[in-house]
């Protein structure tokens, strides 16, 4: 069994949905095909709930009436045949119906995560009708049977694998399974998500789930480049990388792959396989247990950071004073990314700044506080980095002119990161470009 994810461009015209056929019937290997919604469907029903929970029905009706309309045009283009497009349009607008009775009702934080599980079942439901026209056996799995997270919002694998070997069963023998990404249901049995991109972490607990050989992930780029394609001008591919390496390159920043897709596979020793749609032949990134030897791999950069610098001669010699700081932001549920020391300073980076004046106000008794905001971390990702010789001396050499406000090195063996002024992020990508890969 292998699993094939698609994100939301790749299913997101029906020309699209056409090649996604292609790819999934190119051979005999039965498969769980994954697929996000329309790309552009998630943005509009995450507005359409912010527009209900601002109390702007007018705004939501609107919302909904366009993203209607759209699908209308969709469905056109995907069918041939009058009599599905009659099944498939009548199925849309039961969708549809939904959203709107949801208008006249009062809306709640439950009824938000039922309007943002529409865009996956509706792709689904789309595909499969497409499937269907074609005479491709196939059947639709609802991920809302079998995909769950605990209360503390973690999916099990162990529990996800009981629920998804039944539905299989109950339905033997197909070649091709389709499910939806992102949906789930909560400990409370209510539909749920697992946030934004979580297609691919769905893709990755599936795959653990049944064991797959492979767990593809399919996008619009061939794999995980050495390093921004947007910043600098020229990138290459990633061959292959160790979990390990996947894991900081999805954390700090390389978009392609949400990070907690990594620790499924990772646990469960799954191949997982990063695939661009437009250009099926490109090798793409392999990620696997072992790295494929040592050294610097790529470099990413992770936007929205503040550094927190608190600053006390109490600290000399004194113990318990990082505890301290620690409890504060752990009180505050506030996790750090980076984190460096001298004898009488501390320094680390958050990302999430929800409660960074209460945090500020309970750091102020234990010293001197300074926070700069605006930051990214810059990270160099690779094999057994604090082994390489030259590697310190070629980045600092490159990094001439940039003003560097923290380092981390050999918290890792696969990361070595700095944090600089997001103003300075292209100049830093740019000259590590350079200096490491020797790419302009
Ligand atoms: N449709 C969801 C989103 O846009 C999940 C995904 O595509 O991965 O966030
Ligand atoms: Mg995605």
């Amino acid at each position: 069994m292998k699993i094939m994810k698609f994100g939301g461009t790749s299913v997101g015209k029906p020309e699209r949905m056409f090649q996604v056929r292609d790819l999934i019937t190119r051979d005999n290997e039965p498969k769980i095909v994954v697929l996000s919604a329309l790309s552009g469907t998630t943005n509009a029903l995450v507005a359409i709930g912010d527009a209900l929970a601002a109390g702007d029905k007018d705004k939501a009706k609107n919302a909904i009436d366009v993203l209607h309309a759209h699908y209308g045009v969709f469905i056109n283009a995907l069918l041939e045949k009058d009599a599905m497009r009659e099944k498939a349009v009548a199925c849309i607008n039961e969708h549809f119906e939904f959203l709107n009775i949801i208008l006249k009702i009062s809306f709640n934080e439950a009824l938000n995560k039922d309007i943002l599980a529409q865009g996956e079942l509706m792709s689904t439901k789309l595909f499969s009708y497409y499937l269907e026209e074609k005479g491709q056996d196939h059947v639709l799995l609802p991920a809302l049977d079998f995909m769950a997270i605990d209360a503390n919002d973690e999916p099990q694998v162990l529990a996800i694998r009981a629920k998804l070997l039944k539905a299989l069963e109950s339905h033997s023998g197909k070649p091709i399974y389709i499910t939806q990404g992102y949906i789930c249901r909560n400990a409370k049995g209510e539909v749920d998500n697992l946030k934004r991109g979580g297609s691919d972490y769905s893709a990755s607990l599936i795959a653990a789930a049944v064991s797959a050989s492979v767990c593809e992930i399919w996008t619009d780029i061939d794999g995980m480049h050495n390093n921004d394609p947007r910043v600098v001008g020229t990138t290459r591919p990633i061959e292959q990388l160790s979990f390990d390496e996947a894991a900081e390159l999805a954390y700090f920043g390389a978009k392609i792959l949400h990070p907690a897709s990594i620790w499924p596979a990772q646990h469960f020793n799954i191949p997982v396989k990063l695939l661009n749609t437009m250009e099926p032949e490109a090798k793409g990134t392999i990620i696997l247990k072992e790295p494929d030897g040592n050294g610097v791999k790529a470099v990413a950069a992770k936007d929205g950071i503040v550094m927190v610098k608190i600053k006390s001669s109490r600290m000399l010699l004194a113990y318990g004073f990082l505890r301290k700081i620690f409890e504060v932001f752990e009180k505050y549920k506030t996790s750090i990314d980076m984190i460096t020391t001298s004898e009488v300073a501390v320094s680390v980076t958050i990302d999430n700044t929800l409660n960074l004046d209460q945090i500020s106000k309970e750091l102020q008794p234990l010293g001197e506080l300074e926070v700069l905001a605006d930051q990214t971390i810059v990270s160099v990702v690779g094999n057994k980095l604090t082994q390489q010789d030259q590697l310190v001396t070629r980045m600092f050499d490159s990094l001439a002119g940039v003003p560097v406000n923290m380092v981390s090195y050999g918290g890792s063996l696969h990361n070595v990161s700095i944090l600089v002024p997001t103003s300075f992020k292209n100049e830093t990508l740019k000259v590590l470009n350079k200096g490491l890969f020797g790419l302009d």
